[in-house]
């Protein structure tokens, strides 16, 4: 670090930006710096001060920033083709090709896959929209913490109370269902059990005939809630959520928007835990190095759309399509897949240590290089969400970005990129341990 935050190269740009872009802002709010350029890992400001960066770009970045073979593979695209529509080229046939054949064997052969906008959002609003024409239903099922983007449906099935309150007109008949999250269990009793026991009262309600609940259009969850507060679900709750819905005749969507692309250790989350959805996003991580794309990958069955049924101008976005393909290349040549699974558990099991040194961290979770610790008031209980917005701080002016998020915003989540050394992984660690000693006293 060479600047106290911001710098004033930074501080000039963070006004200017205040000036005149809306204030719907988010990051550089709580992370007041001005980029300059990023390599791998590492984020350097206007300046210069280096940053290890476990923002990731939201996750869109899983071999890091600028990654030479992925810039080459946009540079060979870029001046053939960019903009393509929905017509085939080479690049979205292998592309396409390419994410097919990373199904699990039961889903391959009928499995269709169809190119959003290039956001996740789109991508939400494409399976609303599909599930809502094959099955001709309108409700849908989502869950407490759960997180599907800004747009308007994607916001309806989306838990988050504040942002849909101001907002007038919501898309009605989204149910929302408890999710597994055994520290601030919503059924109380026996974290162990909770799970099961999420799973158990959907399905009463959606077999009760006088639930109240006419039999939805989708269910739709994360396999590990990302912006709720980095919340891993359990085989027990996704197996039981799939049963019903599979003897109910209600498709299940999975939103791998963050936690796919190999980000859980698993290329697809729920890979883990032995099921098979009907529906699958992906965003994010797909494009590469940040290229905007989004799929939705679905059970032919549920193809009963036509022609137009869901468009979008950048759905045809090659420099993507090129990076996405050299990514899952690297990926699977480099055994990136490894590297997230044993770091994660490195990563994980020093978390733990924080949450026994600091009773400040009521919890460590995460799966594979998708991370978070839970900041409570240890008297209370409760979120501590001032006391996370002090340790991202903490964090950021010894060299760290971290992402808030959860409840309260009292979770820092970590998102190092997948191909993440263990050096500095255990840099960004010790980094963390530090600021979350200053912004807090240890156990005794
Ligand atoms: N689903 C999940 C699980 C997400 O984490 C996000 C973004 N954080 C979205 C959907 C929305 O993606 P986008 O911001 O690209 O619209």
């Amino acid at each position: 670090m060479r600047t106290a935050l911001p710098g004033p190269r930074s501080a000039q740009l963070l006004s200017r930006q205040i000036a005149s872009e809306s204030s719907a802002r988010t990051y550089p709010r709580r992370l007041p710096i001005a980029i300059a350029r990023a390599a791998g890992c590492y984020v350097e400001d206007l300046d210069g001060n280096v940053f290890v960066d476990f923002l990731n770009g939201a996750g869109t970045l899983p071999l890091g920033h600028s990654h030479p073979e992925l810039l080459a593979a946009i540079e060979r695209q870029l001046p053939l083709l960019t903009h393509g529509l929905d017509f085939p080229t080479e690049i979205r046939d292998e592309f396409t090709a390419a994410q097919l054949a990373m199904l699990p064997e039961a889903m391959r052969g009928r499995t269709k896959i169809a190119f959003c906008g290039p956001t996740g959002a789109n991508a939400v609003e494409a399976a609303l929209k599909l599930c809502k024409t094959a099955t001709g239903r309108s409700d849908v099922v989502a869950f407490h913490g759960g997180y599907h983007g800004g747009s308007h449906g994607a916001m309806a099935v989306s838990a988050g109370v504040d942002s849909k309150e101001l907002v007038a007109g919501q898309m009605p008949g989204v149910h929302f269902f408890p999710f597994p999250y055994a520290l601030r269990s919503p059924l109380g009793g026996d974290p162990r059990t909770l799970g099961a026991r999420c799973a158990e009262y959907l399905e009463r309600a959606l077999r009760d005939p006088i639930g109240g609940l006419p039999r939805p259009a989708a269910v739709i969850l994360e396999v590990v809630q990302g912006e709720g507060g980095v919340i891993p679900a359990g085989s027990d709750f996704l197996q039981g959520v799939r049963r019903v819905t599979r003897e109910l005749g209600i498709p299940l969507v999975v939103d791998e928007i963050q936690c796919g692309c190999g980000r859980s250790g698993s290329w697809f989350a729920f890979e883990q835990h032995g099921i098979v959805p009907d529906v699958i996003l992906l965003s994010k991580a797909i494009g590469g190095l940040g290229m905007p794309a989004s799929v939705m990958l679905y059970d032919e069955r549920l193809d009963a759309w036509g022609p137009g049924a869901h468009t979008g101008t950048f759905r045809g976005f090659q420099p993507a399509f090129a990076a996405g393909v050299a990514a899952l290349r690297i990926i699977e040549r480099d055994g990136i897949l490894d590297n997230v699974r044993v770091l994660g558990a490195h990563a994980l099991a020093a978390l733990d240590e924080l949450a026994n040194e600091f009773d400040v961290v009521a919890e460590a979770r995460g799966a594979g290089l998708m991370l978070g610790i839970e900041l409570a008031d240890p008297e209370t209980g409760r979120p501590d969400r001032d006391m996370a917005i002090a340790t991202q701080r903490a964090a950021l002016e010894r060299g760290l970005i971290v992402e808030l998020g959860g409840r309260d915003d009292a979770v820092l989540r970590l998102l190092p990129a997948l191909n993440v050394s263990r050096r500095t992984l255990d840099q960004a660690l010790a980094i963390l341990r530090a600021a979350v000693g200053a912004a807090a006293k240890p156990i005794g």
